[in-house]
């Protein structure tokens, strides 16, 4: 059996974070992803939106992940030609009620350590992007959108530069934590053993699936896997936006919003679709309910403008009824297997949020 320090499952935005974070830190390292490549799954399957913090539960590691991780994020892509855009968020609201709503939405920011909103008249929202329909707005400059794929591409090389070693087509089969070390079965095209001090399970939507797989972890530790479906749809017109564009939320999501591409293609969603088990399709027919939603904010939004683009699952561990949901992260203290680190939940903003997710996982293997 070979014998490594760190194992990291999963080689997605938050896998090839850890696993630099930590070859970075002198640690020898081995990712094993189940898929061909890097971020094939969710972490190319999202929004690329770099969030400011807005929304998250003030002291909730989302708020906390997001706020840090969104400030290392800007620095990284600068240092490293990530291409990315300031291009700033408007929340629009489209009623007295939601206008309202706008100010304990400034205040819940500022709680999180979010600063820089803006409130704006209708007119001021209008001056920025005149094609806009509302009342009031608030501005987030520090929103923006990034390639995932450049960043990504970049973690692992900084991440390989450090001796880290990815292993593709290699799914984790089974683990069994004994005397402070972890043995580890991986299967694939060249099934192997191997034998690691820290084993770091970021494996996404299948992170409740791979703790189930190691002989030890406590069972009743690990969140039950719900999957919420958010479908998105190109615009074919051209949409004459420069900001991002969201509505006020409404009670459990962010509305239909509007964000942009690299190459400045705007793409509407993600909706919640709560499914029970992995289909990436998209049904034509949600856009009907698209429609009104965009042209409340949008109103010369053209008919038949709207095309299936993509989706992306969400990792819940909270079911449909519970509307909020934290980052899970569990260490040896939590569960009391040496060595062992679970990643559960990491929704959006964990693109935002890798680095810092990146640093606390660091200094968890620490411990
Ligand atoms: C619709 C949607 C929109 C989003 N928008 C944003 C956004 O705008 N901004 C933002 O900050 N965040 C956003 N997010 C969140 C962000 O995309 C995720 O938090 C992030 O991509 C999660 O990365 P990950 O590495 O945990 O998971 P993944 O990217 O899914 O990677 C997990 C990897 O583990 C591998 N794996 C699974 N099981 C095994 C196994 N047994 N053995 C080996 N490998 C295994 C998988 O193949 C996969 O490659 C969004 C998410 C969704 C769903």
């Amino acid at each position: 059996m070979d014998r490594v320090d760190c194992v990291v499952i999963g080689a997605g935005v938050i896998g090839l974070a850890v696993a630099r974070r930590l070859a970075q830190a002198g640690r020898e390292l081995i990712i094993l992803e189940a898929a061909e490549g890097i971020g094939t799954v969710t972490s190319s399957r999202n929004s690329e939106v770099i969030h400011a913090g807005i929304y998250y539960r003030a002291g909730s590691l989302m708020a906390r992940m997001c706020v840090g991780g969104r400030r290392a994020l800007y620095e990284y892509c600068a240092d490293h030609f990530i291409p990315h855009r300031n291009c700033g968020k408007l929340i629009v609201a489209t009623t007295r009620a939601e206008t309202v709503k706008l100010q304990s939405i400034r205040t819940h920011a500022e709680a999180n350590g979010v600063h820089d909103l803006q409130t704006l008249s209708g007119d001021a929202a209008r001056a920025l992007e005149p094609a806009l329909s509302c009342d009031a707005a608030l501005l987030s400059p520090s929103t923006g959108i990034i390639d995932s794929h450049a960043f990504m591409l970049a973690l692992r090389g900084d991440a390989e530069e450090a001796g880290a070693v990815c292993a593709f087509h290699a799914p984790l089969l089974r683990a069994k934590a004994r005397a402070g070390r972890i043995e580890l079965d991986a299967g694939g095209n060249a099934p192997a053993s191997l034998e690691c001090r820290l084993l770091v399970n970021a494996a996404g939507l299948g992170a409740p699936a791979v703790a189930r797989s190691i002989d030890g972890m406590p069972i009743e530790l690990i969140p039950p896997a719900y999957l919420a479906k958010g479908n998105y749809f190109s615009c074919t017109a051209r949409a004459p936006f420069s900001h991002l564009i969201y509505p006020v939320p409404e009670p459990g999501g962010l509305g239909v919003h509007l964000t942009l591409d690299m190459a400045g293609q705007a793409r509407f969603g993600p909706d919640v679709e709560w499914v029970e088990t992995i289909d990436y399709s998209v049904d034509p027919a949600r856009a009907e309910r698209f429609y009104p939603a965009i042209r409340r904010y949008w109103p010369t939004l053209p008919d038949g403008a709207l095309v299936p683009g993509y989706s992306g699952i969400r990792p819940k561990i909270v079911p449909p009824a519970v509307a909020v949901q934290d980052f899970l992260i569990q260490g040896p203290r939590d569960h009391g297997i040496d060595g062992l680190i679970n990643l559960f939940g990491i929704e959006s903003p964990g693109l935002t949020s890798s680095l810092a997710i990146a640093d606390y996982v660091g200094e968890l293997a620490d411990q």
